[in-house]
This record gives C-alpha cells, sequence and structure tokens, in this order.
C-alpha cells in the first residue's frame, strides 16, 4: 500500500515507518520536524534498506498537503501529528485547539478531495480518565481532564460523525497506553526536547548521567507498592498495532476504536527496578508529591485488538527497558549528536 503518515518523523511516527518500509508499504511522511528530527528518518531508510519519502510541511498547510496527495496517491493515512505534552497544553490551549483539530480537519477534506478514504488515529488512553475502573474496554465512557486530552476526545468524536456521514470512509482510532522502549538496533528511540515530562525518558537519561536522580511522583495511591501504575507497551508492539489496524481497514469499512496496550499494570517502582536490571545502572530516586492530574492506575483490557485484529502486544517491559537503555547509551543526546 501506499501510506501518508503524518508525524513520522516522531517517536511512534518513526517506528510506525520502519515496519511499514519492513512490510514492503510504501511511505510518504509529511511532518513540520517541530518536535522532531529528519536524522530519525535517514536511519529508518539506513534500518529499512530503502527509504520514506519526505514532506517539510505542517498538515495544517492546506497547499502542501493536496501536493503530497497528488504527488503520492495515498491509499490510506496514518495519522500521528500533534502536539502532546499535558502540562503544556493548560498553558498554551488554543495552540493545542488550532494545531490537534485544525491538522485533522485539514487532513480528512484533503482526504476527501482525492478519494483516500482509510485513516489510523492515534489517540490516547487519557481519553478513559477517571471516570470508571481499569482495565478499560473500549466501550468505557471517555472525557478529558486537560486541552490534550481534550483534543485526542474531541477528534475521536469528529472522527465518528464523518464517518457516519460518509460510508465509505473507515476509521481506526487507536487509544495508545503508555509506549516505551526503541527498535532494537538502537538506532533510532524517543528524543524529547528539554526535560523529559515521561518515566522512561527520565530514568534513562538519570542511568546515563544526564540528570541526578528521578522524582517518584507520589507513593501513596492505591496500588500495591503506591506509586501510580500503567500500561506500559512497546513501541515495536505499538508500530505492530497499526499495521493490523491499516490491514483490517482494507476489508472493514466504518468507525472502529482499539485499545493498544498489554494489559498488565507496572508502577513507578517496578520499571526502576526493571531499568536497573536491564542496563546494570542504579537509579536514584526520590520521592515527592503526586503530580497534578494524574490518575493512580491505568491500564488496557486488550482483549478487542486481540481478536478483531489478531494484534497482541509481545515485548516486555525488561526488554523495552533494556532497547531504551541501548538507544540512550549510543545517543545520549539524542538525534543532536548525528
Ligand atoms: N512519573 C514519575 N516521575 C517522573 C515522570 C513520571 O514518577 O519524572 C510517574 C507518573 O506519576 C505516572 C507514571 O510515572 O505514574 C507515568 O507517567 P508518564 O508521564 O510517563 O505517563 P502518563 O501516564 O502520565 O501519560
Amino acid at each position: 500500500m501506499r501510506v501518508l503518515v503524518t508525524g513520522g518523523a516522531g517517536y511512534i511516527g518513526s517506528h510506525t515507518t520502519l515496519a511499514l518500509l519492513k512490510e514492503g508499504h510504501d511511505v510518504l511522511v509529511v511532518d513540520d520536524l517541530s518536535n522532531s528530527s529528519v536524522e530519525s528518518l535517514h536511519r529508518v531508510a539506513e534500518l529499512a534498506g530503502r527509504e520514506a519519502g519526505f514532506v517539510e510541511a505542517n498538515v495544517r498547510d492546506e497547499a502542501a498537503l493536496d501536493a503530497a496527495f497528488a504527488d503520492f496517491t495515498p491509499e490510506a493515512v496514518i495519522h500521528f501529528a500533534g502536539w502532546k505534552a499535558v502540562g503544556e497544553s493548560t498553558q498554551i490551549p488554543l495552540v493545542y485547539y488550532r494545531e490537534n483539530l485544525g491538522s485533522t480537519i485539514t487532513l480528512l477534506e484533503v482526504m476527501a478531495q482525492h478519494g483516500c478514504r482509510s485513516i489510523v488515529f492515534s489517540s490516547s488512553a487519557t481519553v478513559y480518565g477517571e471516570l470508571s475502573e481499569p482495565p478499560f474496554t473500549e466501550d468505557a465512557p471517555t472525557g478529558a481532564t486537560n486541552p490534550y486530552g481534550r483534543t485526542k476526545h474531541m477528534i475521536e468524536q469528529i472522527l465518528a460523525d464523518v464517518a457516519a456521514a460518509d460510508d465509505q470512509l473507515r476509521v481506526a482510532v487507536l487509544r495508545y497506553f503508555n509506549p516505551i522502549g526503541a527498535d532494537e538496533s538502537g538506532r533510532i528511540g524517543e528524543d524529547p526536547k528539554g526535560i523529559p515530562n515521561n518515566l522512561l525518558p527520565f530514568v534513562a537519561q538519570v542511568a546515563a548521567g544526564r540528570r541526578e536522580k528521578l522524582m517518584v511522583f507520589g507513593d501513596d495511591y492505591p496500588t500495591p507498592d503506591g506509586t501510580g501504575t500503567r500500561d506500559y507497551i512497546h513501541v515495536v508492539d505499538l508500530a505492530a498495532g497499526h499495521l493490523a489496524a491499516l490491514g483490517h481497514l482494507q476489508d472493514h469499512d466504518g468507525y472502529h476504536v482499539w485499545n493498544l496496550g498489554t494489559g498488565q499494570p507496572s508502577s513507578v517502582l517496578d520499571i526502576v527496578h526493571a531499568f536497573e536490571k536491564a542496563s546494570g545502572v542504579t537509579i536514584p530516586y526520590e520521592v515527592a508529591p503526586r503530580r497534578p492530574g494524574d490518575v493512580a492506575s491505568s491500564f488496557a483490557d486488550p482483549k478487542l485488538a486481540q481478536t478483531e485484529l489478531g494484534w497482541r502486544a509481545e515485548l516486555s517491559v525488561e526488554q523495552a527497558c533494556a532497547d531504551t537503555h541501548r538507544w540512550q547509551a549510543a545517543n545520549p543526546n539524542g538525534f543532536a549528536d548525528a
């Protein structure tokens, strides 16, 4: 297939682009490099033995997108591009609404103009919030507690409305739990700018000596060891989930939602210990107050994706920690080292 991938130079996008190329698909990446590096695509090409096309553009740039569709004639789109920092979204909410909603609306319009009928969208388990107890099934109640989460929730609703209005459109909404890890080559990985918000990049930078210690946000949650639990899924498994969803859309129309998670909760301290084991490095940490907005526990019921897509997460948290450590150790400053 010819697959247009927005945000394909980013963390999940680059791993998915690699998986698509390895499976023999043709890929065109559209990315404005606002939070990613084109070096990731050079390395994807090196790993795949062939390259994805690349257009440097914001997805809201209708003329650039129109030209990319005219030239590449994609049969399907995977839409990763978007702003994703919860804390930042509370400071500059309009940027989040403009970028995340605007890009999706422009993309859907250009897809319609070019007769492209399949879209896979990067949603998030954040839409489950605290409205019910985990494990979350896809029909659990949804909402959001911050502007970032609201953009994901709103885009899901926009996609459902557009699919209801157009019986040719095929939509897969993928609700990611907590993506971690890196390609086992250590050549591509997560490369956050500045101080990482997410647990794994922070732990990896502590292990690499770039940060002094981890702050564990709360140890008084109602969880087995008191620290928050999440469903950490290896990014290579996550990438495979996108290929499975794309495959499903080839012979199923309509609007679909699938969780991409393992179903297994791990605590912050479980991750610290797994990382220590994988890296052989001790991770100093200190318990700090809870982070505002955090939930105690979030993990998937992954059965629907297993039965409908034939997909399940295969790789362990230990494997993900080893892969993250390999990436971080070889690229202490991320793609800036290239
Ligand atoms: N966390 C932590 N210290 C950090 C970053 C995260 O203790 O420096 C905890 C956080 O409170 C949560 C878990 O690690 O329980 C995962 O947080 P992350 O930001 O990676 O993902 P989230 O689930 O919040 O999207």
